[in-house]
């Protein structure tokens, strides 16, 4: 009885804590002797993902975009369309296998009637591979296509306002361009 109860608790207290294996007072895993809560469990929180974004066709121009874990893949498609100054009037997909339109996992403008909702899914929710690629269609009848490569992580500055540009490289395209 008295181990079930003990064991009842050890239980709850792994399914309370948010990273499920490590307590946030055991010792942290990578060895400072600190509690995970006072080390690694913040770099983890603080840290921030790195994308840079590139029109599929004209490379030579990118924004680099730095956003945190816990703001969603809307919240990136908002940053694009900032960055590229285009406005907000049409739908778009992220195709988290660089295929387009032939990716099985597909988040989407939240109006489409297909696909996940690119408003429920967080960056950190993605679990992305180092230097993972993936593509953010924009405008399906003009189909803007652009290239987002995963580049490294940051560590969060607690004034900062997110997502943010970090760096960027050329002009942004027309969005409306002339027939001349
Ligand atoms: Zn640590």
């Amino acid at each position: 009885m008295v181990m079930l109860i003990v064991f009842t608790i050890i239980i709850l207290k792994i399914s309370d804590d948010e990273e499920m294996k490590i307590g946030r007072n055991d010792p942290c895993p990578c060895g400072s002797g600190k509690k995970y809560k006072l080390c690694c469990l913040i770099k983890k929180r603080n840290k921030t993902y790195i994308f840079k974004v590139k029109l599929k066709y004209d490379k030579s121009t990118w924004w680099k975009i730095e956003i945190l874990p816990n703001q969603t893949l809307h919240d990136l498609h908002e940053e694009i369309i900032h960055a590229v100054d285009f406005d907000f009037d049409h739908m778009y997909i992220f195709c988290m296998d660089n295929k387009q339109w032939a990716s099985e996992v597909e988040y989407c403008d939240p109006r489409c009637d297909f696909g996940i909702s690119a408003h429920e899914i967080t960056i950190g929710e993605l679990n992305l591979k180092s230097k993972q690629k993936f593509l953010y269609i924009y405008d399906f009848g003009a189909n803007w296509v652009f290239e987002i490569d995963y580049v490294g992580n940051g560590e969060k500055d607690g004034a900062g306002d997110y997502p943010r540009i970090i760096a960027s490289k050329g002009e942004a395209p027309e969005q409306y361009p002339t027939s001349e």
